[in-house]
């Protein structure tokens, strides 16, 4: 008999022939999630199993946050021809509870000796007669369910933890993420991540504008979506040459607006260097004058590759909400200003010109300003386990 973590998953059980290629990268992404916990990952009859961990609870905390696992369970493990040792692990798991249980068991081992019903029959009445009268059977709503599944081993377990859900960080592809301090764009990498899409984040800082602290809460931010993200690359890109070009030659309504091609500009020549698919971006439609529909067209016309922007229909108040579920917020609201608000005009254009746009563009060397910005990057590589 031995402890082990056992993890379900979810979306993948829709995946038809192409089903391992799946399994073997969520494998891979909980074994990068326990490293350095001395434990064994191992995939056998739709489970992933850890064993032999030390601290099973930190364990835990790290495998919800894997995409792709749909729930952990903290189990027992015992030799299915050991009946008696079924029994015992049954007795060991229901210990501590009081009121209402029942047995709920599965058999992939369809020759094996007892059939579910007669597991359920067995196992309850072994739990019952040794409670001391703490617990009664209730089958239809029970307070405790105690699982039993018979497979190559027996496993047994009472909590279901959930997880995260989603699909295998890497199964979906690569973006590159533009990673503000605020609080969308963080949700907004989360969201696409959780679909199996590997991130790269830009960041674009403004020194001496911005600060240090500014520039370390974002690697902080990003520091809480390697958690998620099995580590992640930040570039970050200086950016105050081009915030003081544009400041002193473009019209004064248009420069955040130029200022966004830019960052697109950037991030594009980013992830073509990353051979990353799309960018993703935390924008909603109307939440600032950059996020009119005539501004976001304009900053999209500068991608030739796809922009995602998960957030887009969502109001704030949802966006707060989901921030605080996955831990940026609270990074997020701390008060270190951003590039974009250091410069911003009184006026922004919201039903921008895009022939006012390319007159004030004609005015930059828009080739070399990208050149320098994505050569003068600074790489800061995060990985999951930092904290
Ligand atoms: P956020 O809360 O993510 O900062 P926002 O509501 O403040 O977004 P904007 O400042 O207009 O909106 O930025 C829109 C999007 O542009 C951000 O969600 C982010 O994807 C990107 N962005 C803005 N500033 C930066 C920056 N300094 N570095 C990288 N990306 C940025
Ligand atoms: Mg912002």
């Amino acid at each position: 008999m031995r402890k082990l973590v056992l993890v379900k998953y979810g979306e993948i059980y829709l995946k038809g022939l192409n089903r391992p290629y799946f399994l073997h990268a969520l494998v891979d992404r909980v074994r990068q999630a326990v490293q350095g916990m001395g434990g064994k990952v191992w995939l056998k009859d739709a489970r992933v199993y850890i064993s032999d961990i030390d601290d099973q609870e930190e364990c835990i905390r790290r495998v919800r946050k894997v995409f792709g696992v749909h729930s952990v369970c903290p189990a027992i493990e015992t030799d299915k021809d050991d009946f008696e040792g079924i029994l015992r692990a049954a007795e060991i798991l229901t210990a501590g509870f009081t009121g209402s249980f029942k047995v709920e068991s599965r058999r992939s081992d369809k020759h094996y000796f007892l059939d579910s019903p007669q597991l359920n029959a067995k196992i309850g009445e072994h739990v019952l007669m040794n409670a001391d009268g703490r617990l009664r059977v209730d089958v239809h709503h029970p307070q405790h369910t105690l699982n039993v599944e018979i497979r190559n081993e027996a496993y047994l377990y009472t909590d279901v933890i959930p997880a995260v859900g989603g699909m295998p960080v890497g199964t979906g592809g690569k973006a590159v993420l533009l990673l503000s301090g605020g609080i969308d764009s963080p949700v907004a990498g989360y969201m696409i991540a959780k679909r199996g899409v590997e991130l790269t984040a830009v960041h674009f800082y403004s020194f001496p504008y911005t600060s240090e602290k500014a520039r370390q809460k974002v690697i902080d931010l990003a520091g809480i979506l390697a958690e998620y993200c099995c580590g992640i690359k930040v570039y970050v890109v200086p950016f105050t040459r081009i915030q003081m070009e544009i400041h002193a030659r473009c019209p004064d309504d248009y420069t955040t607006l130029i200022m966004r091609r830019y960052m697109m500009r950037i991030a594009q020549r980013i992830a073509e260097k990353e051979h990353a698919l799309a960018l993703v971006t935390g924008e909603s439609i109307g939440q600032v004058a950059s996020q009119t529909m005539e501004a976001l067209t304009m900053t999209d016309e500068i991608a030739s590759m796809p922009v995602f922007r998960p957030l887009i229909g969502f109001d704030k108040i949802d966006i707060i909400h989901q921030a605080q579920s996955i831990g940026t917020y609270e990074i997020s609201t701390l008060p270190y200003e951003d590039c974009c608000t250091v410069f911003t005009p009184k006026h922004p254009a919201t039903k921008p010109k895009k022939s006012r746009i390319l007159e004030g563009e004609k005015e930059l060397n828009t080739d070399e300003l990208v050149e320098e910005a994505v050569l003068n990057a600074q790489i800061v590589e995060i990985s999951a386990d930092r904290q």
